[in-house]
């Protein structure tokens, strides 16, 4: 299997021809937090599959309803046509959305995967402008995000190995200082970024159609935690200069943090929100775009309107009724479980059990919030971060590293037995990669 993959197969983010030592492991099955390769191997799933299976593989009830849906309605456009679980879906995620400071979310976008979504909420935010007063074409971004690699997503990332390979094509954006950034200390990076997104606004706001964050950790950028308030601040300069907040919720929906949303530990809602992974529970790609109705409304034609207010975007697989029915299970299976509370202790578990690691030589910082977790370790030698997942395989656990932080991001329902399992086994690769 892997010569035929390595002749036929081009991976995302991998040259596994020159790399020899990153050979993808071949996954058969899947049960529960359990991967099972063609030899019959078993890996503890400690990333939930890039983020995503929030209850496991296999949940009896998920399954159940895919099924159901297909013996009903496989697919069907949702151009010209509508369904019965993209709509239940749409009423579901809005009685879930956040609530506090910032418009109700009041409707659904839906897109295929968090890229799209996110490229979706780009191009809302820029012809609300165009329609609601005057074009601003630019976006206001943080340093060290990822929001996804289409093309708008990478632009509003902040990431260099990102930007260089396509800067010409990229769209105007500032990038200012993340409030998350290790780069200084707490108090000195909080009031850094604060400052920088205020000076941005002042300068720029007036051509500013949208500021986006990931709210209150910047996953991809490192499990970069950061603190409330920069939200607050994001709210009030968005209001102040006719910006809208877009709140890339990909990564931090559904439970991830211990809460439903990110938004929900500040208590702010932005006009935008971006989520998928989670939506399904990882089984079928689906995501979306929850949007204030006076977003909403910017999009209607009136009478006497010279031109057409229609939003131009919509794909084949557009809430596609499959992926709609595991979301509704998913959701059902969360709300009947308590999987928020599951998820909270969780992470309050993990945290526990991850505190030995953090005095040890060689761990730089452990960050966390609710289940998504970075350990980040110095560098010794060549791509370590790599080399203590590499052990951790090794171990029976399945870890992935951003650069040398290397990242838990288990499945919320993870019992206590593999809990366990999974910290012994990065216990143990640290010990053998940092000795
Ligand atoms: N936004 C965030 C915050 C993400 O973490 C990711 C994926 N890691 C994306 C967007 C892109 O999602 P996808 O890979 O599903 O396109």
């Amino acid at each position: 299997w892997l010569r035929r993959d390595a002749a036929a197969v081009w991976h995302p983010f991998t040259q596994h021809a020159t790399w020899t030592d990153d050979t993808p492991t071949v996954v058969d099955r899947a049960e529960g937090p359990w991967l099972i390769d063609v030899d019959g191997r078993r890996y503890l799933d400690g990333v939930s599959s890039l983020w995503t299976t929030t209850l496991g593989h296999g949940h009896p009830d998920v399954n159940a309803a895919i099924t159901a849906q297909l013996a009903r309605l496989d697919h069907s456009t949702f151009l010209g046509t509508t369904h019965t679980p993209g709509i239940e879906l749409s009423e579901a995620l809005i009685a879930l959305a956040p609530r506090g400071r910032g418009p109700d979310l009041t409707k659904v976008f839906y897109a295929g995967d968090g890229s799209s979504a996110v490229e979706a909420a780009l191009k809302i935010a820029y012809q609300y402008s165009t329609q609601t007063g005057h074009p601003r074409p630019t976006f206001v971004r943080l340093d060290q995000a990822y929001h996804g690699d289409t093309l708008g997503a990478v632009a509003v990332g902040g990431h260099e190995l990102f930007h260089r390979a396509y800067r010409p094509l990229l769209l105007d954006t500032i990038g200012v200082a993340s409030p998350g950034s290790r780069d200084h200390a707490p108090r000195e990076r909080a009031a850094l970024a604060a400052a920088e997104l205020t000076a941005a606004m002042r300068d720029h706001g007036d051509q500013v159609c949208a500021i986006i964050v990931e709210p209150m950790i910047q996953g991809a950028a490192g499990m970069l935690d950061y603190d409330a308030d920069y939200l607050r601040l994001a709210r009030d300069l968005a209001d102040a200069h006719g910006a809208l907040l877009i709140f890339d919720e990909v990564a931090t929906g559904f439970g991830r943090t211990g809460s439903m949303w990110a938004a929900d530990h500040a208590g702010i809602v932005p006009d935008l929100l971006t989520c998928g992974k989670g939506i399904t529970g990882g089984y079928l790609p689906l995501s979306a775009v929850l949007a204030a109705e006076h977003v909403y409304d910017a999009f209607l034609t009136r009478p006497g309107d010279t031109a057409p207010r229609t939003f131009f975007h919509g794909h084949t697989y557009t809430a596609n009724p499959l992926c709609c029915a595991a979301a509704l299970a998913n959701l059902r299976v969360m709300a009947e479980q308590d999987v928020i509370g599951q998820a909270a202790r969780l992470g309050d578990r993990l945290g526990k059990l991850l505190e030995p690691l953090a005095a040890l030589d060689g761990v730089t910082e452990i960050r966390r919030l609710g289940t998504m977790t970075g350990v980040e370790v110095t560098p010794r030698g060549e791509r370590t971060g790599f080399r203590v997942c590499q052990a951790a395989r090794d171990r029976g656990v399945w870890l992935r590293p951003l650069g040398d932080t290397i990242v838990i991001m288990p499945p919320l329902t993870l019992g206590d037995d593999e809990t366990d399992l999974l910290v012994n086994a990065l216990a143990e690769a640290l010990d053998e990669v940092l000795a």
